[in-house]
């Protein structure tokens, strides 16, 4: 019988235990969303971390800006932020328009500050095997799901699918520092079928329906991170649920699965940080 790794449960259960250790704090911690554009996705995004951090007694202020702004305003908001004490995470919301240069914005981020793991210092610590300010939110949150369900990474052979540096890379770093064996694969790979059927556990995160229930292991572990949407507009994962469930041993959801376990991982490094700046203030 396959297990359906429950990415809702456990982010309420996550985001409960958060609640209760931020009443316990004399004063609020805070989360700065950039958020540029009018992409909708985006806003929808953006909303829910809103909502849920506030929801947690976590400030959160959202700065928004036109698809034309400049990317000195961005740069110099970011300034601001990073010498506000008030303001313990930033996060500049992907993607940013073609103008501006992602690689520059997201490493102005102060690295104490870095709640996604974006800045050079940080993602240089973590491929370093060093430990970063705050794991990248996604990767993190696939991990919190799998220890959830006491599934272990350690000699297994971890198949990622994507290479982004939002997902698939830091994914297949910090698999690794699990002590899995790691292959990761993009769009250059060549028999992906003859890679996923060696698969103890697949992490597909493409954002397009690739994955096949002849593709891999009676008891593989499938992580669907792909999120896009059907031509009923209905959103859906990278994995064929429907066939792929009835085969497997563990499988997430989508929706329901790591989407969840990204906010509650965004909330978990926010207060992290936040922890993290009392101490060196004190
Ligand atoms: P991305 O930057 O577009 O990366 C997609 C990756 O997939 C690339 O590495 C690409 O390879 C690879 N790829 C594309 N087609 C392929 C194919 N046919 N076979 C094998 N590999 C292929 O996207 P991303 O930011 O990593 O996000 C990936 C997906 O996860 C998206 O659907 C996104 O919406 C979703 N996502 C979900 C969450 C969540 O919380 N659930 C969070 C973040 C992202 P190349 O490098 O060779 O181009």
């Amino acid at each position: 019988m396959v297990v359906i790794l429950d990415g809702k449960r456990l982010r309420n259960k996550i985001l409960e235990g958060l609640k209760f250790e931020v009443e316990c704090f004399d004063k609020k911690p805070s989360l700065a969303v950039i958020l540029v554009g009018n992409d909708t996705a985006s806003q929808i995004y953006v909303n829910s971390k809103k909502k849920t951090a506030e929801g947690l007694g976590i400030e959160s202020k959202v700065y928004t800006y036109p698809d034309d702004v400049l990317e000195d305003t961005i740069l110099e908001k970011i300034k601001e932020l990073n010498e506000d004490s008030t303001v313990n995470a930033i996060l500049v919301q992907l993607p940013l328009p073609e103008h501006i240069n992602k690689q520059k914005v997201i490493n102005a981020i102060a690295p104490e500050k870095d709640v996604d793991c974006f800045t050079l210092e940080n993602t240089g610590k973590l491929f370093a095997g060093l430990e970063p300010n705050a794991y990248p939110c996604t990767p993190q949150g696939v991990l919190f799901l799998l220890d959830e369900y006491g599934i272990n990474l350690d000699g297994k052979h971890v198949v990622v699918i994507g290479r982004s540096n939002l997902v698939g890379r830091p994914m297949g770093q910090m698999a690794l520092m699990r002590n899995a064996t790691v292959t990761i694969c993009h769009s250059h790979t060549k028999n992906l079928e003859s890679i996923t059927k060696t698969a103890d556990v697949l992490i597909s995160a493409v954002g397009e329906v690739l994955i096949e229930d002849d593709m891999m292991k009676d008891d593989c572990v499938v992580i669907d991170v792909g999120i896009s949407r059907g031509e009923n507009g209905k959103i859906r994962g990278d994995v064929n649920f429907e066939t792929v469930s009835k085969k497997v041993a563990y499988i997430s959801p989508v929706p329901g699965g790591v989407g969840p376990m990204t906010i509650a991982s965004l909330m978990v490094n926010t207060v992290k940080l936040y922890k993290e700046q009392i101490k060196r203030s004190l």
